[in-house]
Order: structure tokens, then C-alpha cells, then sequence
């Protein structure tokens, strides 16, 4: 197999693209697709302020990484969830990261305000732990922007994530999620941070290769909490789908972006409130994570540790 570009040894088939690259051609195509991808969709303008949200995995750090060198100034910031074997070890490979690029990661320990770990948390409030966990990175995430002045949260959702969780809501017509499904959700003023998703056309596979590629140090466990999750399942059917026919995932995901704008669905408009605790959009007076915090009688400040690179190679 020889690299399409350049003729040398390739390490990569690419089949939904009918191609095969050398390292060197790979990491160009994945870097310049993920700009293709933020100028095609429009996802960032010159003067907004970006905060890369991090897990110590290899989408999430590749993309911190791939962003930086574009010429982006992207930030970071990790919610540490007090998951035993496994937030320690993500945040190690954070702070890892944070010294290679040099930009500063925000650090959110859920144990330090809160008292507890997200399996503890996710008892008290009678929720699994991955409805627990959704609902409270979704909120600290956005307090982070807003409170320490950025006006973008980044995520890291790849292609695999994204089509998986599109057939998830097609199956049950979540039809909430559907129309709120987008690679770019709008920003409010004071009260939400836009959120986009530059690797939502990256595959899992293409990400793990870029990682391995660029030696970029990530996690390779998989959240203990992960086991059983419906959307294993939903990949693993894409996965089959797309071995028969290369290009079904990017075309699933594109054809549906493309419908939705076409028919110009927007979520029904709704007046909009905000919490009166926190100032969070939501349909009540007070936003699900007061709320819920309030009822279960979970206190504690949202505060945030910042780790400036540079402190693992100091110390
Ligand atoms: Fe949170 Fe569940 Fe993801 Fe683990 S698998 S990080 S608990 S959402
Ligand atoms: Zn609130």
C-alpha cells in the first residue's frame, strides 16, 4: 500500500475517501480537515475566545493539540470527577499536554466542591451516572467560560460520536435532541457559551491515528462508567455498516446537517428563562442542576484550580 501523495510506505487506508497515506501525509489531511471543517461551517470568528474541554483522551487532547497549531489560542479545561484509577491518570496526561502546547487548563475537582465523586453524586440524585455526569460537565463547563471570560467551548465529539448519537435519538424520536443535534450551538449572551465540534467529519479510528501519530500521550482506558452504554452498541452496528460501505458514517452525519438546514428546523422557540440562582437558560425559575443540587442538599462553590504549564516540568 503506497501513500497516495507522496508514493512512500503508507501507515493508513483511508476507505471512505478511496485513500492511503504515509504519517506525514496523514497528519496533514487530519489537521487540514479539522480547518476545512471550522471554516466550511463557519464554527469560529476572528475575535472569539476558545476553551478547549479536555479528558485526557485522544480526541479531546488531539484536538487541543491540532488547534493550537492552526494558529488558534485555545485554552483548556478538565473536570477531575473523582472516578478512583482513572481521574488522576486523565489529568496527569492533561497537565502533559498543557506543558507541550503551553496554554493553561482550568481544573474543576468535583470532590473539593461538592464532597463527592460523580458515583456517589450520581446515588444522592437518583440518576446513572452518566445522566449525572451529562447534566454536571455540560453546567461546570459553561460556568467556566463564562466566569474566566471565554466565549466558545470546544469540544472533542469525532464522527463515530456524533453519528452514533444521531441514530440513538433517530431510534427513540428524541426529537428535542434532533433538532438541537448540530455541530454548532448558538451562544447566549451572559448566560451560554457557543459549542462546537471541529472533529465532528474525524472518525475514531483516523483520531487514534492521528494521537499515536503526533505522539500525543492520552489516556487509553475508557471511563470505568462507559461499560454497557447504549452508544457502544450504536458504533458498533456504524462500524459494520460502514466496512460494507466506506463513507456511510460522513455521509449519515452531512446528509442530516444538510436536511436540517434545508428545512430550517430550529427547537421550537420557547420564552426563555434563566435561573434565579445562577442565571443557567432554562424552562423553570431555577435551572436542573440547582435544582437538583438544592433538593438532594449538595452544596459547595464552583471554583476553579488553574494549572499553568510548565509546573509538572518545575516540579
Ligand atoms: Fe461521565 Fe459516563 Fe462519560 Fe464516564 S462514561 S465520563 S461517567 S458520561
Ligand atoms: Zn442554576
Amino acid at each position: 500500500m503506497k501513500c497516495k501523495v507522496c508514493r512512500q510506505d503508507a501507515v493508513i487506508s483511508l476507505r471512505a475517501y478511496n485513500s492511503a497515506l504515509c504519517a506525514r501525509d496523514f497528519i496533514s489531511f487530519l489537521e487540514n480537515r479539522v480547518l476545512k471543517t471550522i471554516n466550511g461551517y463557519r464554527l469560529i470568528d476572528s475575535n472569539d475566545r476558545l476553551l478547549v474541554a479536555v479528558s485526557g483522551g485522544k480526541d479531546s487532547l488531539s484536538l487541543w493539540y491540532i488547534l493550537n497549531r492552526l494558529g488558534y489560542h485555545a485554552d483548556g479545561m478538565y473536570i477531575h470527577l473523582g472516578i478512583e484509577g482513572y481521574s488522576d491518570l486523565s489529568l496527569e496526561k492533561v497537565k502533559k499536554m498543557s506543558d507541550m502546547i503551553k496554554r493553561p487548563v482550568y481544573i474543576f475537582h468535583l470532590k473539593d466542591a461538592m464532597g463527592k465523586g460523580i458515583d456517589m453524586i450520581s446515588k444522592k440524585i437518583k440518576r446513572t451516572t452518566c445522566s449525572a455526569c451529562g447534566m454536571i460537565k455540560r453546567y461546570i463547563m459553561n460556568r467556566a467560560c463564562l466566569d474566566k471570560g471565554y466565549n466558545v467551548m470546544v469540544t472533542g465529539h469525532n464522527l463515530d460520536d456524533e453519528a452514533s448519537a444521531l441514530l440513538g435519538n433517530f431510534l427513540y424520536w428524541k426529537e428535542e435532541y434532533l433538532w438541537k443535534k448540530g455541530v454548532e450551538l448558538k451562544e447566549e449572551e451572559g448566560h451560554l457559551s457557543k459549542k462546537i465540534k471541529p472533529l465532528f467529519l474525524c472518525s475514531e479510528r483516523e483520531m487514534a491515528a492521528y494521537a499515536i501519530l503526533s505522539g500525543i500521550d492520552y489516556i487509553h482506558d475508557e471511563c470505568p462508567f462507559s461499560v454497557g452504554a447504549k452508544s457502544l452498541l450504536y458504533k458498533e452496528i456504524l462500524n459494520r455498516i460502514e466496512d460494507e460501505s466506506p463513507g456511510t458514517k460522513l455521509q449519515f452525519l452531512k446528509g442530516y446537517l444538510k436536511f436540517t438546514r434545508r428545512l430550517k428546523l430550529e427547537k421550537t422557540q420557547r420564552e426563555m428563562k434563566y435561573c434565579n440562582l445562577c442565571g443557567y437558560p432554562t424552562a423553570g425559575e431555577k435551572c436542573n442542576f440547582c435544582r437538583i443540587m438544592e433538593k438532594h442538599g449538595i452544596s459547595g462553590g464552583i471554583g476553579f484550580e488553574e494549572y499553568k504549564y510548565g509546573d509538572l516540568l518545575n516540579s
